[in-house]
This record gives structure tokens, C-alpha cells and sequence, in this order.
């Protein structure tokens, strides 16, 4: 190990170059492997849907992982330059390079499959704001990450004599953050997406009755403009004060009580405070880390006998990445459910919420039904499989138009 790290700090600065620019032709020629495939699938079924379908299945399970999985060898490959500074240099370090790498490629990306996929779902949003938007979705994870890593390694530097509370603040400090970070969610948000204000009145008298029906304070609404990009979707975030966001593509193609359908379903999450219970899942797995790293330390010190490394590592972060991964995801769907199961709950008859949810799947080209194990890694329980839960609640039959 030692001797690798050696030959990567002392390797000429050329072969270093190389070995970057490697690294990033690799995933531009992943990209286009997929770019190939993703336009075979369409010339023989003919269907955005089946060719979107393909090229989501890749994006999630080969060109994502590939970005993850080159990334350590860069980040190691530059580490040299980073050395000299002290704390705030490493951090600059842990934001920058990935920063910066991660633009590269995803930009790069972008230029190879754009025209194929304009030319297939037929979207006209400007390169520009493409960009723009892959540069803030990679600030959105990697800021919180620095500022997380920034005032941890503060707390680190504080001289605490007890232990334990040396352990509890090193739990505790990215809780904290954690907690803030989502707290300036709302107002980040309408910037991020250029929202406005949901401009029609008709609308938003509709959807401010839903807030009375279910009990609670109305959420301010927004729209947010997407229909040259032709996404379609309603979100909420917030943990105090929350904002309910449509996007203009979908208020635009949908009727009212469809818009109402899928409102009612984000209200739905508001009112079982799903945003909080999913915060409250992360930190409970971080406890568990901290419990678990703890223990085996205590335990080496009292039976004086070292737990092998490899073995402590696997202890240590299995569990804890099947928990932060598939574990997470299945709450997520479970989550899902529960805010369907709402807004039949509320009166929204159950033929209007599944044609909703079809509008939705056809306006952004996704296909109704997935493959069980694909199922599995999504945030969301399939079109096919939620109308299949909403007639088993409702007892309703929805008759499907081939
Ligand atoms: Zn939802």
C-alpha cells in the first residue's frame, strides 16, 4: 500500500496527465456506448418511452457508478498539490476536485448524447441552462458536504479531555448541519428552479382547499418553468415553513383535478411530516455508525486483542451502507404509498389520481412497469405498481386505454 502511495506522489507530472485524462475518456466513451444503444432501441421500437427507459437504466446503474468509481483514483492523483495546505486546503481539496472532475465529465457527457436526446423526447432547453443546471446540482451535494467536513474538522481541533464527548459533539456537529442545511432548503429552492408564485387564482383556490381539508396551514405554491427541458413533476420541501412546487410543463398539459390529484399527494406527504421522518432515518443510521465505532474501539481497549481491519471496516460500514442505500429507498417508497393512500383519503376519486399518475409517466416518457430488482433502487414504486396499490385500497377498476 505504501508503496503505491509512493509512486503516486513521485510519478513525473506528464504520466500523471495521462492517467487524468484516462480516466475521463473512460466515462466519455461509456457515454457513447450508451448513446449507440439508447438510439438502437429507438430505431426498432419507435418509442421515446422504451429509449428513455434504456438510457435511465444506464445513467443509474453503469455511467454513475463509473463517475463514482473513477473519481478515487483522481482524487488521489492530485492529493500531492493539496498536502502542503493545512486543514481548509484539504477541504478545498475533498469540494474542488470532485467539483471540477465531475463538471468535466458530466458536461462532456452532455455535448455527446444531447442531440439524441432532443431529437428523441423532443426538448429544446439551451445548453447553457443545462450546464447551469448540472453545476448547481453538483454544488447542492457537494457545498453541504464541505461545510459539514469544514466545521467537523473545527470541532476536531477543540481540546476535549472526556471521550465520550468528544465522540457525541463528532455525531452531533453533522446532525447539526444536517438539520440547517434542510432549514435553508426553502429559500434556496425558488432560486435554484426560478420559481414564481403559482399565477393562476382558480388553481391555487383549488389547491388551498386541500391544506383546509387535511387540517393543516397552506404551503405557499410556486410553478416553475419546464417546459423546454418537458419535465413534469410537483415536489415540497421544508421542514418548518414548507413550499409546494409544480412545474409549468405539467400544469400546462394537465386538467385541474389532475393538478389537484397530485398536490393532494405532496400534501399527503406534509401531513404524515415525511420530510422530517426522512431526516430523522439518516441520522438514525449516523447514530448508529458512531454506537458501532465506539464499541469496537471500547472493545479493543478492554480485551487489549485488535480487530482485524478489514473485518472491523466490513462491521462497521455494511450494514450501515445497505441501511443509507436500499434501506432508505424502500422507507422512501413506503413513504410513496403512504401519500397516494391519502389523497383517496381526502376525496380525490381514484380514476382522477391514476390518470394523473399516467399523465405524469407519459409526459416525461418513463414506462409504466419495471423489472422487480430495478424496482427496488428507485425513490418511487413504479406507475404500474402504485395504480396497482390504489385499486387495492379503493376497490376501484381503472379501465387502461391501449
Ligand atoms: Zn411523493
Amino acid at each position: 500500500m505504501d508503496k503505491i502511495f509512493d509512486f503516486i506522489i513521485n510519478m513525473p507530472n506528464r504520466l500523471r496527465l495521462t492517467l487524468i485524462l484516462l480516466l475521463i475518456t473512460i466515462n466519455y466513451i461509456a457515454e457513447f456506448l450508451v448513446k449507440r444503444s439508447v438510439l438502437k432501441v429507438y430505431r426498432r421500437t419507435e418509442s421515446a418511452e422504451e429509449a428513455m427507459h434504456k438510457l435511465r437504466i444506464y445513467n443509474q446503474y453503469i455511467l454513475a457508478i463509473l463517475q463514482i468509481v473513477t473519481i478515487v483514483p483522481v482524487q488521489f492523483l492530485v492529493v500531492k498539490y493539496f498536502m502542503r495546505y493545512a486543514k481548509i486546503g484539504r477541504i478545498i481539496f475533498m469540494i474542488l476536485v470532485p467539483f471540477v472532475f465531475l463538471m468535466i465529465v458530466n458536461v462532456g457527457q452532455l455535448l455527446i448524447i444531447n442531440k439524441t436526446y432532443k431529437r428523441i423526447r423532443g426538448t429544446t432547453e439551451s445548453l447553457f441552462n443545462q450546464i447551469r443546471d448540472i453545476a448547481s446540482t453538483l454544488l447542492l451535494i457537494l457545498v453541504p458536504i464541505g461545510v459539514i467536513g469544514t466545521v467537523s474538522s473545527f470541532a476536531d481541533g477543540l481540546d476535549i479531555k472526556s471521550e465520550a464527548l468528544e465522540g457525541i459533539i463528532a455525531a452531533a456537529t453533522p446532525i447539526t448541519m444536517m438539520f440547517l442545511f434542510n432549514l435553508t432548503l426553502p429559500f434556496l429552492y425558488p432560486k435554484l428552479l426560478k420559481a414564481v408564485p403559482l399565477g393562476d387564482e382558480n388553481l391555487r383556490e383549488l389547491l388551498d382547499q386541500l391544506f383546509a381539508k387535511a387540517g393543516m396551514k397552506r404551503a405557499q405554491l410556486y410553478q416553475w418553468p419546464t417546459k423546454a427541458k418537458k419535465v413534469a413533476n410537483a415536489l415540497v420541501v421544508g421542514l418548518i415553513k414548507p413550499k409546494v412546487f409544480i412545474s409549468d410543463y405539467f400544469l400546462e398539459n394537465a386538467e385541474p383535478s389532475q393538478v389537484e390529484a397530485i398536490i393532494a399527494h405532496e400534501v399527503g406527504h406534509l401531513k404524515h411530516k415525511h420530510l422530517l421522518k426522512r431526516l430523522l432515518y439518516i441520522v438514525a443510521g449516523l447514530c448508529e455508525l458512531f454506537i458501532v465505532g465506539y464499541l469496537l474501539e471500547w472493545y479493543e481497549n478492554h480485551t487489549g486483542q485488535e480487530i482485524n481491519l478489514y473485518l472491523g471496516i466490513a462491521i462497521l460500514l455494511v450494514p450501515f451502507l445497505l441501511y443509507i442505500s436500499l434501506g432508505l429507498l424502500q422507507y422512501y417508497r413506503k413513504q410513496e404509498k403512504q401519500a397516494d393512500e391519502f389523497v383517496l383519503k381526502i376525496g380525490v376519486h381514484p380514476e382522477v389520481l391514476i390518470s394523473a399518475l399516467l399523465k405524469l409517466g407519459r409526459l416525461n416518457h418513463m414506462v409504466p412497469k419495471l423489472k422487480k430488482l430495478d424496482e427496488r433502487f428507485q425513490t418511487h414504486p413504479s406507475m404500474a405498481r402504485r395504480i396497482e396499490q390504489i385499486e387495492k385500497i379503493s376497490g376501484f377498476k381503472y379501465e387502461l386505454e391501449l
